[in-house]
C-alpha cells in the first residue's frame, strides 16, 4: 500500500507529466504554424511520450491499490522566438522534473517504499535521456544559428523521429 504522502506526490507527478505534455503540444502547434513542420513533429511526439509517462504513473498508482486524482492543467506559453528557444526551455523544464523525479526517488526510499523507489529509478534513467536530447538539439540549432540550408536540413532530421511506446507500458 502506498502512503499518503507518496499517493499524494505520485499524483503531483501526473499533473506535471500532463502539463508536458500540453507545453510540448503548444511548440508542435507554433512549429507547424510557422512551417517547421518537422520541428512540430518532433514536438508532438514529445507530447505523446509525456502522456505515457502520466499513464505510467496512473497504472502504477492503481496496482498498488492507491486513487489516481486528476487536477486541473495551468496554463502553458505559447509563443518562443525560435526552435532554438523552444529547445532552451525544454532543457529548463525537464531539468525541473528531473529534481521532482529524484523527490519521489527520495520519499520512497526514506519510507521503504522500494517498489516505489524501483519504479522512479526508470524515471531517473529517462530523465538523463530527456536532458541529453534536449542538450544535443540546442548545441545543433546553435551551430547551425540562421543558416537557411542547415536550418531546412534539421527540420527534415526532425521530421523522421517517430514514436515508440516507452518499455514499461509496452510491457503492462
Ligand atoms: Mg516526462
Amino acid at each position: 500500500m502506498l502512503s499518503e504522502k507518496m499517493e499524494n506526490a505520485l499524483n503531483e507527478q501526473i499533473n506535471a507529466e500532463l502539463w508536458s505534455a500540453y507545453l510540448y503540444l503548444s511548440m508542435a502547434m507554433q512549429f507547424e504554424n510557422s512551417g517547421m513542420s518537422g520541428v512540430a513533429n518532433w514536438f508532438k511526439i514529445q507530447f505523446k511520450e509525456e502522456q505515457a509517462h502520466a499513464e505510467i504513473f496512473m497504472n502504477y498508482i492503481n496496482q498498488r491499490g492507491g486513487r489516481v486524482i486528476l487536477k486541473p492543467i495551468a496554463a502553458v506559453d505559447a509563443e518562443w522566438a525560435s526552435p532554438l528557444d523552444a529547445f532552451k526551455a525544454t532543457l529548463a523544464h525537464e531539468r525541473k522534473v528531473t529534481a521532482m523525479i529524484n523527490n519521489l526517488y527520495a520519499i520512497a526510499e526514506s519510507e521503504h517504499d522500494y517498489a516505489t523507489r524501483d519504479r522512479m529509478a526508470w524515471f531517473v534513467n529517462e530523465q538523463v535521456e530527456e536532458e541529453e536530447t534536449a542538450q544535443q538539439l540546442i548545441d545543433k540549432f546553435t551551430l547551425i544559428g540562421n543558416d537557411g540550408m542547415g536550418l531546412y536540413m534539421l527540420n527534415q532530421e526532425l521530421a523522421a523521429r517517430t514514436y515508440t511506446a516507452p518499455s514499461i507500458l509496452a510491457a503492462e
